[in-house]
C-alpha cells in the first residue's frame, strides 16, 4: 500500500483507513459532504436504524414497539432488546450498544483481524490469506452481523446522498431563479440608464 493512497482514503470521523474498514461511504452530514467508515456512518446516524437487528427504519416503529436509549437519540425494536437481554421484560434503562460500551464498534473486521502485522517482513499477501482463513473459520453469526451492518450503513449513506441530491437540485433551481431575476434587474437598470442618457442629450439639444 502506498501511504498517500491510504491517507486520501481515510474516514473523516475516526481516521481509520479503507484497508482496515473495507469501505468508505459518502454521506451528507451537518451540511457538508463527508467520507465515513461503516462504524462512523452508523454512530453518526443513531436513530435511523435498530442497533440490534440493523434494520434501517423506513418509518419509525410506533412508540409502544420501540425503546429509546437513555443517553442518545438511538432507539431499538422493543422485541430486539428483550430477546437480546435474555429476559422476558424490558430493562428499566435501555442503553444502545455504543452508549453501553464506549469502545463498541459495529463493524468488527479490524479487531478480529490479527494479520496486519507489518513487523513480520514476509509481505502482506501471506497475512491477508491468513486473515481470510481466520475470518472464514470465525463464527457465522459474526459474518451475518457484519453483513447486516454493511447493508445498514450502505442504505443510510444512499438515502443521505439521495436527500443531498434533492436538496442540491432545489438549491440549484433557486439559484437559477435568483440569477434570472438579477439579469432582469440588470437589463432594466441598463435600459433606464440609456433612457436617462437619451433624455439628457435631448435636453442639452434643446438648451443650445
Ligand atoms: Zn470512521
Ligand atoms: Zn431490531
Ligand atoms: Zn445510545
Amino acid at each position: 500500500m502506498k501511504p498517500d493512497q491510504s491517507s486520501s482514503a481515510s474516514c473523516e470521523g475516526c481516521g481509520t483507513t479503507r484497508d482496515l474498514c473495507l469501505l468508505l461511504y459518502n454521506v451528507r452530514y451537518r451540511a457538508s459532504q463527508r467520507r465515513f467508515c461503516t462504524n462512523c456512518v452508523l454512530k453518526k446516524h443513531e436513530g435511523l436504524f435498530c442497533p440490534i437487528c440493523f434494520d434501517v427504519y423506513d418509518d419509525s416503529p410506533p412508540p409502544h414497539l420501540r425503546l429509546m436509549c437513555h443517553k442518545c437519540p438511538s432507539f431499538a425494536h422493543r422485541s430486539c432488546v428483550v430477546s437480546s437481554s435474555g429476559s422476558d421484560s424490558t430493562p428499566p434503562f435501555y442503553l444502545c450498544p455504543p452508549c453501553a460500551d464506549p469502545k463498541f464498534t459495529y463493524f468488527k473486521l479490524t479487531s478480529e483481524n490479527p494479520t496486519v502485522n507489518k513487523a513480520n517482513g514476509k509481505g502482506d499477501k501471506v497475512d491477508l490469506v491468513a486473515a481470510c482463513a481466520q475470518n472464514a473459520k470465525g463464527l457465522r453469526a459474526i459474518d451475518l452481523q457484519s453483513a447486516k451492518v454493511l447493508v445498514a450503513a450502505a442504505r443510510i449513506a444512499a438515502s443521505s446522498m439521495t436527500k443531498a441530491a434533492a436538496a442540491a437540485r432545489i438549491d440549484a433551481e433557486r439559484r437559477c431563479k435568483e440569477a434570472a431575476l438579477a439579469r432582469k434587474k440588470a437589463r432594466e437598470a441598463l435600459e433606464r440608464v440609456a433612457y436617462l442618457a437619451a433624455k439628457e442629450k435631448d435636453a442639452k439639444g434643446f438648451s443650445t
